[in-house]
């Protein structure tokens, strides 16, 4: 079969040419086409994917065929939009009403790079700057250029001054508090995963955004902290340092958000008793639930993240629990049917143990204890237990299945505990376990 898109004018567009560009690997491909019409690109075989939007997929690749279009801002926020596809629009009208002069660019297909915005001369400057004065349009964009800072921050991208002054004017005039809720996690979660993630919140607060958007975030900056403990003092900056940390031992986004979080009750600390933040896990509930429940947040990242803040502290003082305590806590994580969520919190706490200054290399002692401690009551055998206790109520004659289902619980319960307590008598690490972290 030949292929449809040879009857038409496609040019490469967006992340795939400023992939290209950059040297990394080009993740998804996305085409425009200039000239053509909807009812040619259906004639040709391709599938239109909203009703009224003029993207198409193409019939055997599968890639994202766009008709060329201009955009024209009708009210504020990003449902105001309307758009101008018809084939009279240009190539350089459609790379105008695209983010960053990085997405901006184009190739044909005989690889000629279009370039009318100056994308190969920002990535050469490593800058992140704005196509047009149509930026401030989308309010999207403020989050996407957090995003992309973030990415590549470890490159040494920074955002173009003139870029961060249209951002700020979209937070002082209030474009920002038409994104939805949607949006902002999309582009959250999206962030959470980038290299440096602790870079979109950071650029976020540098243009006023984080207030508008993550509040409970954004309150953590200017809230002291015990220097003795914290050297960095300042509650946000050793959030921004714990999401750094974090970025080097994961790039799962359920702990990074846990992370994130998990400090939120400093912020609610009565002013009296500062810098110390005595109940902060639990006044920290509250405003993790509002900021999920705002933002529509996963429930899996919701109630991970709860558990986070209200136990952290139980990690850092995982050498003085006591066997009983330190099961409830393995409990209270689910830790016997979902063991990767003991891993997740030991790794949540060092990063918040490392996110400090001066403690960036901080050991994972207590990390590996509480893994090791894990690993010693689930090595307790359930089944066999079981039998035991099956044996001894046959012997005993009773056959009550409910009775003995319990008795099988509790025997399997004091097993466990026994087998941490084990770990604790021993006084000190058997063996010098790497963490168990991927
Ligand atoms: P990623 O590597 O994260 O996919 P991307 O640049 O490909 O990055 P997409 O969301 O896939 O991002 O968008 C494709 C292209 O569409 C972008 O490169 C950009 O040119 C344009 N674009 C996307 N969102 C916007 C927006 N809100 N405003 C302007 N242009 C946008
Ligand atoms: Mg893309």
């Amino acid at each position: 079969m030949t292929d449809p898109a040879q009857n038409l004018e496609t040019y490469l567009v967006g992340g795939a040419v400023r992939d290209q560009i950059m040297g990394f690997e080009v993740k998804d491909r996305d085409w425009v086409v200039v000239g053509a019409t909807a009812k040619k690109m259906l004639k040709l075989g391709f599938k239109q994917v909203g009703k009224n939007f003029p993207v198409f997929l193409h019939p055997s690749t599968g890639e994202e065929y766009a008709l060329a279009r201009a955009e024209r801002k009708t009210a504020k926020g990003y449902h105001g939009f309307e758009f101008d596809s018809h084939c009279q629009i240009t190539l350089q009208q459609d790379l105008q009403r695209r983010d960053l002069t990085i997405n901006a660019m184009a190739m044909d297909r005989q690889g000629n790079l279009i370039d009318p915005f100056g994308g190969q001369r920002d990535i050469k400057e490593k800058i992140i700057r704005h196509v047009s004065d149509a930026f401030k349009e989308d309010p999207v964009r403020v989050l996407r250029v957090a995003r992309f800072a973030a990415r590549y921050a470890g490159k040494g991208y920074r955002v173009a001054a003139d870029t961060q002054a249209m951002m700020v004017d979209m937070v002082d005039n209030g474009e920002v508090d038409a994104l939805v809720a949607e949006r902002v996690w999309q582009e959250m979660h999206a962030s959470l995963q980038e290299k440096h993630c602790a870079v979109f919140f950071r650029e976020l607060r540098n243009c006023g955004a984080l207030e508008k958007i993550l509040p409970e975030i954004d309150a953590l900056f200017g809230v002291p902290q015990t220097e003795k403990y914290h050297p960095e003092i300042d509650t946000g900056i050793h959030i921004l340092m714990s999401l750094d940390a974090a970025d080097r031992l994961t790039d799962n986004p359920i702990n990074l958000f846990a992370v994130l979080v998990h400090d939120l009750g400093k912020a609610l600390t009565p002013v009296s008793e500062l810098p110390s933040h005595r109940g902060h896990e639990k006044r920290g509930l509250k405003p993790i639930k509002q900021l999920c429940e705002r933002l529509n947040v996963p429930s899996q990242y919701r109630s991970f993240a709860l558990k986070v803040c209200e136990f952290h502290l139980h990690c850092h003082r995982i050498g003085q629990l006591k066997a009983t305590t330190v099961m409830r806590l393995l409990e209270k994580f689910d830790g016997f049917r979902k063991p990767e969520l003991i891993d997740g919190f030991a790794l949540c706490c060092l990063a918040d143990k490392q996110g400090r200054s001066g403690h960036e290399q901080e050991n994972h002692d207590q990390m590996n204890l509480l893994l090791e401690y894990h690993r010693a009551a689930l090595a307790v055998d359930g089944g066999k237990v079981a039998n035991q206790v099956r044996q001894q109520a046959n012997a005993g004659n009773n056959t009550d299945a409910k009775i003995t289902g319990a008795k099988i619980k509790a025997a399997i319960r004091k097993q466990r505990i026994a087998a941490i307590a084990k770990v604790i008598a021993n006084g000190k690490l058997q063996t010098a376990l790497r963490p168990r972290l991927s």
